[in-house]
């Protein structure tokens, strides 16, 4: 059974930020847990 690449990723769990909650967007980082804004705190 083929499982479409993009289908397989659309399923996934939209990934939430670890310390503010933030949904996280178009990030390439898959092991990223955290949003950009808590990545990079004092910018
Ligand atoms: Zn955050």
């Amino acid at each position: 059974m083929m499982i479409n690449v993009l289908e397989f990723f659309q399923s996934l769990p939209k990934r939430k930020c670890q310390k503010c909650g933030h949904d996280i967007t178009e990030q390439a980082d898959c092991y990223i847990n955290i949003c950009e804004k808590c990545d990079h705190p004092a910018r």
